[in-house]
């Protein structure tokens, strides 16, 4: 653990001045302007660094979810009605408001979540990316297309498709919350949101920071709670049309079940065991550096982390040596010290279900290479670990253990290295080092997944689409892909000659 330096001691100091208001007058829900306790009393979030209690939130039920849903379908017709232009200038203020409350929100999620400040003070910035990207493609969220046929001219639009519940999980919970919210806004939809219980102090900020720069009340609503009764009340409102869920696949599943009985659209963003799969002819020294970020950063709390190691036989000893001899230096620490890059992980629950899959991989005859333990003291701190000589078949190479956890395995030649990157049920993410590029194009082709980085960690583009396949996902997000969900499409077909029209009954 990295000692405490004056640094630390000064954004300890300051970080507490943020969230002093959370503790006095709790984590309110926020209904068509208003703030509202919750209908169910109140809950408690803990720090992950020492598991003092951190803030007391509302606790909304399905009343509260209804008067959520009738706000955001009173405020529809008007945010739906408002030109694009303006609505490009309201998210642009949006954007502007939240890089200059940059620090409030990194120190709080960082508090809220045990997100390191050296990830999380880009929190905002990538935030207000977002707001900026879809704010600049709102003006052509309503175009179409024109499509010719015989006789005939087509002419498409689209239109909001109304209300829509954004559900959102607990690992960097503020960068999820623009990233779903800010396009339903662009589109013309007015929102519930429904952040997750154990991390939700900066959805409420960001909601403050929205309407302090200018948006209007009713047309993003805030309900916190837990995902039985908040989050299933939403799922089945009949006022919301849609659902953009980001979680845990069982839950994904939960939620269409839920949602059946009123015809929700869904659009779901879930789990991953992603592979990186790593050739002998590839610049190895870059490629053990993006497999050590991308699964070490953020506390491996990711989907789209690099959690499957699959490196080429003739390479393997060498590139897993090299991999935890890196793992084994990352500083471990408060999440508001600058010199962190891993902090603790979310909850006591959380980090039990993590410590658990090193029993596991024991048991199932692993090599813990690294780590493999929980650091004493009181917060939910584990050691960056790697698991070598491990199966696919293992459950430490099938489940998503969601922490800083890497198992590495074996493979000999393209096939081998393939079958082990699909026999998976997730296929959000895989990342691919190899210098042969007919190879990576052989391979890139067969790769099940909704995203692949070659030669790279993940690097997002926020035109291009984000989402998984099997168990991972289903929909697009970014760019246009993000307004297809948000949106209804319309047809017209207009006659352009006189054709004959069946003549029935005379
Ligand atoms: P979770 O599924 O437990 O919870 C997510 C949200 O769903 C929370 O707000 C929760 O309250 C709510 N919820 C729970 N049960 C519900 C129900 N029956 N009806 C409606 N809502 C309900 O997920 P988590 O543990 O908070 O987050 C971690 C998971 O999220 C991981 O699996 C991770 O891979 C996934 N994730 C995916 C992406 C992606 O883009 N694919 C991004 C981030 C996280």
């Amino acid at each position: 653990m990295t000692a405490q330096s004056p640094e630390l001691a000064a954004h300890l100091a300051r970080a507490e001045g943020y969230v002093q208001r959370y503790r006095d007058n709790g984590v309110l829900n926020r209904i068509g302007g208003q703030d509202m306790p919750g209908e169910l009393g109140w809950f408690d979030t803990i720090s992950p660094v020492d598991l003092a209690p951190l803030a007391r939130v509302a606790r909304g039920g399905p009343g509260d979810i209804d008067r959520a849903a009738r706000a955001a379908q009173a405020a529809f017709p008007d945010w739906a009605r408002m030109e694009g232009a303006a609505r490009r200038k309201l998210l642009h203020r949006i954007a502007d408001a939240i890089e200059r409350r940059a620090e409030e929100i990194a120190f709080l999620e960082c508090l809220d979540t045990g997100q390191a400040l050296r990830f999380m003070s880009k929190a905002a910035l990538r935030g207000a990316e977002n707001f900026r990207f879809f704010a600049d493609k709102a003006p052509e969220a309503r175009d179409g297309k024109s499509l010719f046929g015989p006789g005939q001219m087509n002419v498409t639009s689209r239109a909001p498709i109304g209300p829509v519940g954004i559900i959102t999980p607990w690992n960097t919970p503020f960068m999820l919350s623009t990233w779903k919210i800010a396009p339903a806004l662009a589109a013309g939809c007015t929102v519930v949101h429904k952040p997750a219980e154990l991390s939700p102090l900066t959805a409420r900020l960001l909601l403050e920071i929205a309407e302090e720069a200018g948006l209007p009340p009713g047309v993003w609503n805030l309900v916190n709670g837990m995902g039985e009764d908040a989050g299933r009340a939403l799922t089945e409102h009949p006022a919301i049309r849609a659902i953009g869920f980001v979680g845990e696949s069982q839950t994904g599943s939960r939620i269409m079940a839920q949602g059946a009985a009123t015809l929700k659209r869904v659009h779901f963003e879930l789990g991953g065991k992603n592979p990186v799969i790593v050739f002998a002819d590839a610049d190895l020294d870059r490629a053990a550096d993006a497999a050590v970020f991308m699964i070490y950063s953020l506390n491996g709390e990711r989907c789209t982390s690099s959690s499957r190691l699959l490196v080429e036989s003739s390479i393997y000893e060498a590139f897993c040596a090299k991999v935890a001899q890196k793992a084994a230096r990352i500083p471990i620490g408060h999440p508001l010290d600058p010199k962190t890059v891993i902090g603790p992980l979310i909850h006591p629950v959380h980090e039990a279900k993590v410590l658990g899959y090193f029993d596991t991989a024991r048991a199932e005859g692993a090599t813990i290479a690294t780590g493999g333990e929980k650091v004493p003291g009181p917060g939910c701190y584990v050691r960056p670990t790697l698991f070598t000589h491990a199966r696919n078949d293992m459950a430490i190479a099938q489940e998503e253990i969601f922490g800083p956890v890497l198992t590495a395995i074996p493979f000999d030649g393209e096939a081998e290295a393939l079958a082990l990157a699909n026999d998976v049920q997730y296929g959000l993410a895989g990342y691919l080092w190899t210098g042969d590029l007919a190879r990576a194009l052989r391979m890139t082709e067969a790769m099940q997944a909704g995203m692949i980085w070659v030669n790279s960690e993940n690097l997002r583009h926020l035109p291009t689409p984000f989402g998984g396949v099997k168990s991972s996902g289903i929909g697009r997000d970014g760019g246009d892909w993000s307004f297809d969900f948000y949106m209804e499409t319309k047809n017209v077909a207009f006659a352009t000659t006189a054709h004959s029209i069946p003549k029935l009954g005379g």
